[in-house]
């Protein structure tokens, strides 16, 4: 067993997979000038092992070096470890997810619900990831059709992915599932039920994994962060980019060993939860970066424009360390708190991973909200890196940009709020705060579930002498 490096992951990407982008099929999503953006990126989940191998590295006697990410929680302190890592590994991406965290995270959520033929097939898909160092997408968000309806009840049957046919060897599976981040530039997808399913939804409850370049299955990834990239005006977005694409399967042959719940809607709550425990988890610890990366560009934004001693400044950065230290605490406290779920598998605390995403989302389009309030309409209406680069335009640019510090300095600090809030990149950080990783209703439910509050009702009704 050995650790992949970068470029090995970068050459496994080049196979028969089905990609289109921008209205094109995408021959090689490696040698694409901005698909490539994508996997760099998340390259960095492999080449962190060369240099943290303390955070990114685990070893047993019996299965030698393994990624981290694939390590099953077994302790609290796996759990605050994982959690160093998935933030480093953020920090890295500028605050953004990388890859290895979100598979890993079905894995365990597979590992701890699944049953029979089913958990043997999930076991034996852990031992491959930890053998071939896989980075996989997971595609569990159904296009969904009608909101109000569940899948069985749909006009268009095919609206939730389903089991059309079935034999001793394989399943057959038709449907699509959106929004799949990495699907383009990772090794495999898994696939997990998006909801919990009635009696009669039996076909779609469905789980397993299939390599990228399966047949039947198509890509059609969004353009949504596509543009030409300027690190003067846009220092995040031109070097970090993620790939979500509506996941197509047309009639994809599963073989059974790959196949981890087959059909039984008791199970398709359990596994889909299963996974957005451990996912959650993920997110409040890749965000750790992003609210790093606001708290500070606020700061430098006030110093830029000369407003640090002013009040409403001063009140507005003590907010966002507010917001910033809650989604921290309960980050760390959810593990510390962590418990052991079924088959041995340890899960963060989910009543204070759902409250700590919760207010992070919730406290987002305040925080986003406070830096183009301290940075002013240069959000929208500064100079790009063309202006800059050009000799004659460039002086004019630091004579009338300068602020409280030189205008090059004023510029650069803009770009990175104008990145974090006012770009194609900014807006996309927003609808990913608000839907990724469920969405703010979903939390909600989440919270409601997890928290006891029956022996606050008792304290109550005692206090209240009823
Ligand atoms: C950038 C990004 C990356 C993502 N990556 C992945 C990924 O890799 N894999 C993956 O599987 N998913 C991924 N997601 C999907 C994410 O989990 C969903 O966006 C989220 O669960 C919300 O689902 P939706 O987008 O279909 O919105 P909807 O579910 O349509 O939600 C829209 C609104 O409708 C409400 N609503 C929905 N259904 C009902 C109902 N029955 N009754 C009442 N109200 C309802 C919601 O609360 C919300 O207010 C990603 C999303 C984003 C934005």
């Amino acid at each position: 067993m050995t650790l992949r490096t970068a470029a090995e992951y970068r050459a496994g990407l080049s196979d028969r997979r089905n990609v289109f982008y921008q209205g094109e099929r995408v021959k090689d999503v490696v040698g694409h000038p901005e698909l490539a953006l994508a996997v760099d990126h998340s390259a960095l989940c492999f080449s962190i092992a060369e240099d943290r191998p303390d955070l990114a590295v685990r070893s047993t006697f019996e299965t030698g070096d393994y990624s981290a990410f694939y390590h099953l929680p077994g302790t609290s302190e796996d759990l605050s470890a994982r959690g160093r890592l998935i933030e480093e590994v953020s920090r890295r991406g500028a605050g953004t997810i990388v890859l290895k965290e979100v598979g890993s995270d079905a894995v365990f959520g597979l590992l701890r619900t699944v049953r029979g033929a089913g958990l043997e097939a999930a076991r034996a898909f852990h031992r491959r990831c930890l053998d071939e160092d896989l980075a996989l997408a997971v595609a569990q968000s159904d296009v969904k059709g009608h909101r109000a309806l569940g899948p069985s009840e749909q006009d268009d049957p095919d609206l939730y992915l389903r089991i059309v046919a079935s034999d001793t060897d394989s399943i057959t599976v038709r449907g699509a599932k959106t929004h799949t981040s990495f699907s383009a530039n990772a090794d495999e997808i898994v696939v997990l039920p998006t909801r919990a399913m009635g009696p009669g939804d039996a076909a779609y409850a469905v789980s397993f994994a299939v390599p990228v370049d399966t047949p039947g299955l198509s890509l059609y990834v969004s353009p949504h962060l596509s543009g030409e990239p300027d690190d003067f005006s846009r220092p995040l977005s031109s070097t970090h980019k993620l790939l979500e694409s509506l996941t197509v399967f047309d009639d994809v042959r599963v073989p059974r060993d790959r196949v981890f719940l087959d059909g039984d809607p008791t199970l398709a709550g359990p596994v889909a939860i299963g996974f957005v425990d451990y996912h959650r988890f993920t997110a409040i610890n890749y965000k750790l970066p992003l609210i790093d990366l606001i708290v500070g560009a606020a700061h430098l934004v006030a110093e830029a424009n000369g407003i640090t001693r002013a009040g409403h400044v001063r009140d507005k950065l003590a907010r966002l360390s507010a917001w910033a230290a809650t989604v921290r605490g309960l980050a760390e406290l959810s593990a510390l708190k962590a418990r052991e779920g079924e088959h041995g598998v340890w899960m963060p605390d989910p009543l204070l991973v759902n409250t700590a995403k919760y207010t992070f989302a919730h406290g987002y389009s305040e925080a986003s909200a406070t830096l183009v309030d301290l940075a002013g309409g240069l959000l929208a209406t500064g100079p790009g890196g063309r202006d800059w680069a050009n000799p004659e335009i460039r002086p004019v640019l630091e004579k009338y940009y300068a602020g409280a510090v030189p205008g090059e300095q004023r510029l650069r600090i803009l770009g990175l709020v104008a990145d974090l809030t006012a770009s194609a990149y900014g807006g996309y950080q927003s609808v990913l705060a608000t839907h990724a990783e469920g969405s703010l209703e979903a939390e909600k439910l989440q919270i409601a579930r997890a928290h006891d509050t029956g022996p606050a009702i008792d304290y109550a009704r005692t206090v209240a002498g009823v």
